[in-house]
């Protein structure tokens, strides 16, 4: 059968990652989660003192790109793929709220942006991929031959990832991740390079009043229309 390139954009905590990896599955289609990408790379900042309160070091950022090493491994008990930093298992560390709090600004260096958008295209040029992000539709995959764009409200998502975050162990409140996805959306929307943007051709999803079960059955229904099957 013909493989092809699932795009899905959106705004944070849309539900995109869930909705792109439930769709893999099922297709039988590689999943990559780009924003984890992002979150690592943003780890790696943490770990080795490139913050500087708010300001990054981007000359030490800019001499470490090329050895910070990322991959994807499946964890049989989620049945999901865990991100994995130069080698390290970060699945845990990278959902948490520092993490989240500084990986918008490292976002917006277009020399960190180069660098992982060459190696998503890299991972995605066999097709056969669902790739979520912010950009994939627009700058990493702008011939993708399915394309969404996935948002909700931001109470709506703020309430999700608080729930998401519990149940994953990790405290947190809702106000603060309601700020945060608030600040995230607006630092990603205006940066320069490979802003959050809504390609021309995306069929765009407001899931807000919809059930997992519903947005599943629209994408796959999407995706057998695109194919042809
Ligand atoms: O998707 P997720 O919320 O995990 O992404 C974390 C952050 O990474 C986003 O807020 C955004 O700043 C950045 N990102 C990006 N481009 C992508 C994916 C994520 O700039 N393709």
């Amino acid at each position: 059968m013909k493989k092809i390139v699932i795009a899905i954009d959106g705004h944070s905590s849309s539900g995109k990652s869930t909705m792109a990896k439930d769709l893999a599955k099922e297709i039988g289609y590689t999943y990559l989660d780009t924003g984890a990408m992002y979150r690592a790379v943003t780890l790696y900042c943490i770990q080795h003192g490139f913050f500087e309160g708010e300001k990054i070091k981007e000359d030490a950022l800019k001499a470490a790109i090329d050895h910070i090493d990322l991959s994807f491994r499946l964890n049989a008990e989620t049945g999901r793929p865990d991100t994995y930093l130069n080698g390290v298992n970060v699945e845990k560390e990278i959902r948490g709220m520092e993490v989240a709090d500084k990986v918008s600004p490292v976002a917006t260096l277009g020399f960190v942006r180069r660098a992982l958008v060459a190696k998503q295209q890299e991972m995605g040029k066999a097709k056969g991929i669902v790739m979520d992000g912010r950009d994939i539709g627009t700058v990493v995959f702008p011939d993708a031959e399915l394309k969404l764009f996935v948002t909700a409200s931001p109470e709506v998502r703020a309430k999700r990832r608080v729930d998401e975050l519990e149940a994953k162990g990790i405290p947190a409140s809702y106000e603060e991740v309601l700020e945060n996805v608030k600040k995230r959306d607006y630092i990603d929307s205006t940066r320069e390079e490979g802003p959050l943007r809504q390609a021309d051709d995306a069929l765009v999803l407001d899931n807000s009043h919809m059930t997992l079960e519903e947005q599943k059955a629209w994408l796959l229904e999407q995706y057998h229309k695109t194919i042809g099957s």
